[in-house]
């Protein structure tokens, strides 16, 4: 595990302001209250070790300059202590749905140096690494944010990966939420690396009328209603084989935002699902890199990543 810095000690609060859901305006449910949840499931496991994210600065610039375009990374730059709407970064075709601010900025600089460092765990030779960071990445495009998403952090992990020999890349997205900012990222990439995302339908955050998937390379799974763990694991299944294929490594964005009670979810997983999840990443037996993405019901938080922990590396020892 890959443990993000905070900013705690700068007095920066870099918790989420609000979101937009449709026509309601919620409070914002992203706080470094998850990362402490998602650490305390993961160190509970034996296997687990802890290492700080070091990826310096210069690394972190360069990825970022690779990823977001200039007005993007400009405009998060310019932001200030007040909360503001940016119109100029909503996606295309949607209305904005998350203000910035200079601590979340500040933030989302440091979950992409966490990416950026799980990666670099991986291509110096760990088998597996686990990015524990916040805010989530993979509604960040190149030029739009949304979602809590302000720069994407699975993009960085991917970039690091490409950069340092390690593809081609397969990435999974189990989030609840359709990664669109992923997706156009992607695209972008090259023949080198495969997106699959298994999500809930409807989809909200790509303009009316997109076809899913939308782009080459990309399988898009959407279930109308919150599927049966069996059901579910078996589309898991499915995109690993195919991904398995024609990769040297995986990169999997990892939300729990499937789990029973999310704030923002309607599916009702426990942790068994994310022990299947982790249990079918260790059968590829490829290097795997997760990216914290969402999951915001914070009592889920710790028994399902310790789960998860236990699915990848087996139980703990009784
Ligand atoms: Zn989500």
């Amino acid at each position: 595990m890959v443990e993000q810095r905070t900013r705690i000690s700068e007095g920066l609060d870099t918790s989420s302001v609000w979101i937009r859901e449709g026509d309601d305006r919620l409070a914002g449910q992203d706080s470094d209250a998850r990362l402490a949840e998602l650490r305390i499931g993961l160190r509970r496991h034996f296997g687990v070790r802890c290492v700080d994210a070091v990826a310096d600065d210069a690394a972190v610039e360069r990825t970022l300059a690779a990823l977001h375009g200039p007005a993007h990374l400009a405009a998060l730059d310019a932001a200030g202590e007040e909360a503001t709407v940016m119109p100029q970064l909503a996606p295309p075709g949607l209305e904005p749905d998350i203000p910035v601010n200079a601590a979340l900025v500040a933030a989302a600089r440091e979950a992409v140096r966490t990416a950026l460092s799980a990666a670099d765990r991986l291509l110096a030779g760990d088998r597996y690494t686990y990015a524990v960071c916040r805010p989530p990445g993979h509604h960040a495009g190149p030029h739009f944010i949304g979602g809590y998403c302000y720069l994407n952090n699975a993009a960085a992990a991917i970039e690091a990966l490409r950069a340092g020999g390690l593809a081609p890349v397969g990435v999974l997205d189990l989030d609840l939420h359709y990664p669109n900012g992923t997706s156009e990222l992607v695209e972008r990439m090259g023949a080198d690396v495969t997106l699959h995302s298994l999500h809930a339908a409807p989809v909200t955050n790509v303009a009316a009328g997109t076809e899913l998937p939308r782009a080459p390379r990309e399988r898009a799974h959407a279930f109308s209603a919150a599927p049966d763990p069996v059901a579910y694991l078996a589309e898991v299944e499915t995109s690993l084989t195919e991904l398995a294929v024609d990769s040297a490594a995986l990169v999997v964005s990892l939300g729990y935002d499937t789990a029973e009670g999310d704030p923002h979810g309607s599916w009702h997983f426990g942790p068994e699902v994310f022990a299947g999840i982790g249990r079918l990443l260790a059968a590829t037996e490829l290097p795997v890199c997760i990216v914290q993405e969402g999951g915001y019901a914070l009592g889920a938080l710790a028994p399902c990543s310790h789960a998860f922990a236990s699915g990848l590396l087996g139980e703990d020892p009784v």
